[in-house]
């Protein structure tokens, strides 16, 4: 493995080392979290527990400006947060929040951001995402949730599928058409939308790759007319991202968190296999399964390895968030070989790999999970869709 370390002043060890500090007391269960959103209401209770003590240390908003709720920190600090909280096995920040206050950061009024990031860098306030619709996925930009303007409030009507943990959340960014007559990509709004509305309606959705997603029925919702974030219309251009837009700005830098979970698992994996033992020798020994480890090595690494690219050249940049290209690719790779590899490690552990808990599951079950969530890998956009970005807007190859 190529031995890449960011931290390369005494500043930056110094760094590294208080965050490992924090997370032994802050994570004292030490419980792993390969995947942020599963329904054990335990965990969702220490979840929120932690990352609110992070909030409290201001290392939500590490990078934000000063001005609001952040500590103006680099890029490279953030990265070493993420690496270390991802190494230990906490979880992640809601990446749908920090998305949101990216958006407001750039787009909203000084007021909709002292309103809304505050509870973002606290970790008191959760947002959900209601882009999608039951026939606008990929093609978004055929969404049909209708914003209608009326005196000081708009009102919004129609209905949002696959709201990951929804349900959960006390706001939702939504994308809905304002411009009736609009067509495609014009004509449509980000509004900031408080879920107690009255006129919003949650279903659930359950995933058999774990967690929970929601449908959300919006019936004549009147949100206050300033729940608009960015120009009217405008969204599209303005707002556009997570599912394969634009990254947005330096303050949002983040670490690939999906793939720093595999390089976690990959040695986990490997260790696994050197402790567990078939036919009196370990795993390790076994020839099949040295060309299959080899095989997951070879793809985390050539990952590992385009992330850094990516990385590298947003550090240089001076921008934080990496171009359309590596982002994107990056993405496509990974969410190809996040299956891939789940199917592998599931062959190497045999069949009890299925086992979800008690004293038969291996790796407490870890392999059996990584595996069900791996099919959630079009959360944020399909790969093909991921491909099409990287070639139009990173390439400017025409459609
Ligand atoms: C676990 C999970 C969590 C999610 N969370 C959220 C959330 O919080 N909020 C939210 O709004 N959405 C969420 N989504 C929805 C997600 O963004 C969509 O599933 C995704 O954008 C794909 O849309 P779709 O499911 O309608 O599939 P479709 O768009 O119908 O795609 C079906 C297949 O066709 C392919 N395809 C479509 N168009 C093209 C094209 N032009 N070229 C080549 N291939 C194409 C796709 O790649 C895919 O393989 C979530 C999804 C999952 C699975």
């Amino acid at each position: 493995m190529v031995d890449f370390c960011p931290d390369d002043t005494p500043e930056l060890k110094a760094w590294r080392l208080e965050v490992r500090e924090f997370l032994h007391e802050a994570w004292p269960s030490k419980r792993i979290f390969d995947y942020d959103y599963d329904e054990d209401p335990a965990g969702w209770e220490e979840y929120k527990a932690f990352w609110r003590a992070v909030g409290k240390k201001g290392w939500v908003a590490l990078t934000w400006p000063k001005e609001y709720y952040g500590q103006a920190r680099s890029t490279v600090e953030k990265w070493i947060l993420d690496e270390e909280f991802i190494a230990y096995g906490a979880p992640t920040y809601p990446v749908i929040g920090l998305a949101v206050a990216a958006a407001v950061l750039r787009h909203g009024t000084h007021e909709q951001r002292l309103r809304h990031l505050k509870g973002i860098a606290e970790a008191t306030t959760l947002w959900g995402e209601g882009y999608t619709e039951p026939s606008a996925g990929s093609d978004l930009a055929s969404l049909t949730t209708r914003a209608h303007r009326d005196g000081d409030h708009w009102v919004l009507n129609g209905q949002k599928t696959l709201g990951t943990a929804a349900h959960q959340c006390d706001w939702m960014f939504v994308l809905a058409r304002s411009d009736p007559n609009s067509v495609k990509h014009n004509g449509i709004s980000a509004f900031l939308v408080p879920l107690d509305t009255p006129g919003i309606q949650m279903l659930p959705l359950e995933n058999i790759g774990d967690g929970q997603q929601n449908q959300t029925f919006f019936e004549n919702a009147r949100i206050p007319a300033d729940c608009l974030v960015g120009d009217e219309g405008q969204a599209w251009n303005q707002i556009w991202f997570g599912i394969g837009g634009e990254q947005l700005d330096n303050a949002f830098a983040a670490q690939d968190t999906h793939l720093m979970r595999m390089v976690r698992m990959l040695a986990d994996t490997i260790s696994y296999c050197k402790e567990t033992k078939r036919g009196g020798a370990p795993l390790t020994e076994d020839p099949v399964i040295r060309v299959q480890l080899g095989e997951l090595m070879v793809g985390v690494e050539a990952l590992r390895l385009a992330a850094l690219d990516g990385y590298s050249k947003a550090a240089t940049s001076g921008k934080g968030g990496r171009g359309a290209l590596e982002s994107n690719l990056n993405a496509a790779f990974y969410k190809e070989f996040w299956p891939h590899y789940a199917q592998v490690a599931m062959e190497i552990v045999g069949p009890l790999a299925q086992i979800q808990g008690g004293k038969w599951a291996q790796l407490n079950g870890r392999f059996e999970k990584y595996f069900r969530t791996s099919f959630g890998n079009h959360a944020g956009g399909t790969s093909q869709l991921k491909r099409m970005v990287a070639a139009t807007r990173g390439l400017g190859l025409p459609r």
